[in-house]
């Protein structure tokens, strides 16, 4: 008889949106991208990242990037997020879990992302230690519209598939 393995599935979405700020690197994907500004917050940053973890995080009902990682720890200052997603990556792992894929759209009027979309693809992809071709990163603008449109910062959705085998 020929064993049924059955399969369990988990997807999470993750949001998140930082406002422009002088004298920081712009960090997205954990790359550095070429621009006047970075962005505003506690550790680099990387509004890409921190969508991505809260989309781990959700597939896993573990509540979000803020409690496990609270921008109130000096431990946190200016840290590099991809630590955040190695931790949350553990988080997964622990639990039988490995990510099937991931699709993350930046949202941002400027600067223009797509000379950037392959490397953060690659960045991304090693993170998660996720075959390139399970890996998306998309840019789009809002034409102009909204916090974005107006060059106010940066914003980013991420969507994760978990799954885990029972055997
Ligand atoms: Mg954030």
């Amino acid at each position: 008889m020929k064993a049924v393995t059955a399969m369990e599935w988990r997807v999470g979405i993750g949001v998140d949106a930082h406002r422009f700020a002088d004298n920081r690197p712009l960090k997205l994907c954990g790359i550095i991208i070429p621009h006047p500004q970075g962005l505003h917050g506690h550790s680099d940053a990387d509004v890409a990242l921190h969508a991505l973890c809260d989309a781990l995080l959700g597939a896993l009902a573990l509540g979000d990037i803020g409690q496990h990682f609270p921008d109130t720890d000096p431990r946190y200052k200016d840290a590099d997020s991809a630590q955040f997603v190695r931790a949350v990556m553990a988080m997964v792992q622990e639990r039988g879990w490995r990510v099937s894929n991931v699709d993350i759209t930046l949202i941002a009027q400027t600067p223009k992302l797509s000379p950037y979309r392959e490397p953060m693809r690659r960045q991304v992809a090693e993170l998660l230690e996720l075959s390139l071709d399970a890996v998306s990163v998309k840019a789009t603008t809002t034409d102009g519209m909204g916090f974005t449109g107006r060059k106010e910062g940066i914003a980013a959705i991420a969507v994760v598939m978990l799954v885990r085998s029972d055997r």
